[in-house]
């Protein structure tokens, strides 16, 4: 048994369509997969239609990019349902939002000798949400940079030369709304926040559990065990759950698979009961 809470598919900055990840996530022995596009729930319907005749629980969910100063904050929202709801009702909002950053980006880019154009990036990413990780692939192909991670480090990520940030919720905005939809709210992957103090981190888990947060993704594919661990006790210590998934994005992080991460990813299912006890609709 296995199960992966965090994934990507072409419905928003994952290479694979949402039923070829189905596919891989049978294939890969798991018996819960979450399926969290980054603010849209656009693949849901097909990747649940493609569980049919497969013991795959499939769990419909998003990820939101959250305001905060000091690094990247993102919310999983797990057990949220697609169609009308008060987070749901946001999220057309919130990809309006990246398609005028990634606007900026693009011109950004060209100005700094790396010409290209927002149809391009619109062609790369398909339908659904657009994000920097189709900018980068288009600065591959057009052979600017040789990696999607390179294209992060020199240009792309917070503070280099072609960053341009949006507008987001605010985190106790996004909790409420996702409760108030039905959903389980979980802070993904906490190293991303750039806190290094344990007291900062606590003054935020206290603002965050006051606000309603459930859980801490704690399992994560780049984390050593240790920090697995340390999270994990962290997570306990403020009442949260300690979530885990791959966050996988096929060919946009390569090396990263399904439900195993880079090999030693194991998220146990008492995660899963633990969490589904919070979801409206389980
Ligand atoms: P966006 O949502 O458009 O702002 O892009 C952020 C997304 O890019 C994240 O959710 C990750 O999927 C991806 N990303 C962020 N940093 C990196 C990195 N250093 N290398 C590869 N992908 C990254
Ligand atoms: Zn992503
Ligand atoms: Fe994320
Ligand atoms: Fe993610």
């Amino acid at each position: 048994m296995a199960i992966d809470l965090h994934s990507h598919s072409t419905a928003s900055d994952g290479s694979a369509e949402p039923s070829a990840l189905v596919r891989l996530a049978v294939e890969q022995g798991l018996t819960t997969l979450a399926l969290t596009d980054h603010d849209t729930q656009e693949g849901i319907e097909e990747a649940r239609a493609a569980t049919a005749g497969t013991d795959l629980e499939l769990i419909a969910g998003t990820e939101l990019s959250l305001e905060y100063d000091a690094g990247g904050m993102h919310l999983l929202v797990l057990w949220l349902e697609p169609g009308s709801g008060p987070l749901q009702s946001r999220l057309a909002t919130l990809r309006q939002w990246r398609n005028r950053r990634n606007e900026q980006i693009v011109a950004a880019l060209t100005e700094l000798g790396m010409p290209m154009t927002i149809d391009e990036v619109t062609e790369e990413a398909g339908s659904g949400s657009v994000g920097r990780p189709h900018i980068a692939a288009v600065m591959m192909a057009k052979g600017y940079v040789e990696s999607i991670e390179e294209a992060f480090e020199h240009w792309l990520a917070a503070g280099k030369p072609a960053y341009w940030s949006r507008p987001r919720l605010r985190p106790e905005e996004a909790i409420q709304l996702a409760l108030e939809s039905g959903g389980v709210p979980i802070l993904a992957h906490p190293h991303t926040l750039n806190i290094n103090r344990a007291a900062e981190m606590a003054d935020l888990l206290t603002e965050l559990c006051k606000a309603g947060l459930v859980g801490l993704e704690a399992i994560y594919s780049s984390y050593r065990q240790h920090e697995r661990d340390g999270y994990a006790d962290l997570a306990r210590r403020f009442g949260l759950v300690p979530s885990g998934g791959s966050d996988y994005h096929g060919s946009y992080k390569p090396g990263l698979d399904l439900g195993r991460g880079y090999g030693d990813l194991v998220v146990p299912d008492s995660v899963l009961d633990d969490l589904r006890r919070h979801a409206a609709n389980p």
